[in-house]
């Protein structure tokens, strides 16, 4: 097990497509010598981000690499940099905000009492903010990106992932609705509703935990 790292940085890096030259002066060798001039010894670094694009070479859907990415090996790059000098880099990917998927696949997102979606931040649009259901089809979408970012980042580079956007939600849709019906919940019930997506919560993360045992870890 590694060491505890004690100054980590979490480098936010939510990038639209309507950014243009996306790391087109990225040096790795700098990026490295600036965390480790700060004493840096943990940078969170993103392979995808709440737009759904990604910053990796990725081999099962290059269509979701940023479109004006320059430099396609971004994280590689800033993995490799950083292991040289004893740097960890944690994977930042999101869970339940992704805005390409809810533009694609409105079926999995989370549903309100009225039948509506859920824009959990009250943003208007254009957003990233409804919130995906981890009962829907999505739940492979995530598991299958997942083991990309394994396959393309390998196994031995990875320090950990950093999974962000997980919440209990008071979500209607038909997935959940039968699910809570299966086990005993009134899905006329706000509570039991809430109750119920705690244990949806937990069998997610226990499904992502046995299905990539060794590089899921605290981020
Ligand atoms: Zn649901």
């Amino acid at each position: 097990m590694n060491e505890l790292r004690y100054r980590q940085v979490h480098l936010d890096f939510h990038t639209s497509e309507y950014i243009p030259m996306v790391a087109q002066e990225f040096d790795a060798e700098k990026f490295a010598a600036t965390l480790k001039k700060a004493n840096i010894d943990s940078i969170t670094c993103f392979a995808r981000c709440h737009h759904g694009w990604l910053y990796y070479p990725s081999k099962k859907t290059p269509e979701l690499i940023h479109p004006n990415l320059v430099n396609k090996n971004l994280l590689l790059e800033q993995i490799e940099a950083c292991h040289k000098n004893n740097i960890n880099v944690p994977i930042y990917t999101t869970v339940q905000w992704d805005g390409h998927v809810a533009e694609t696949h409105p079926e999995w997102l989370c549903i309100d009492e009225k039948g509506e979606f859920i824009n959990s931040q009250n943003v208007p649009k254009p957003h990233f903010y409804y919130t995906i259901c981890l009962n829907s089809g999505y739940r492979q979408y995530f598991k299958d990106n997942l083991q990309d970012i394994i396959d393309v980042v390998g196994a031995e580079n990875i320090d950990g992932f950093f999974m962000d956007i997980l919440f209990k939600v008071d979500c209607n849709c038909e997935h959940c609705i039968s699910k809570m019906k299966d086990l005993g919940f009134d899905p006329n019930v706000k509570q039991e509703r809430i109750q119920y997506s705690t244990v949806m919560l937990d069998e997610f993360n226990l499904i992502v935990r046995i299905s990539h045992p060794l590089q899921v870890g605290d981020g």
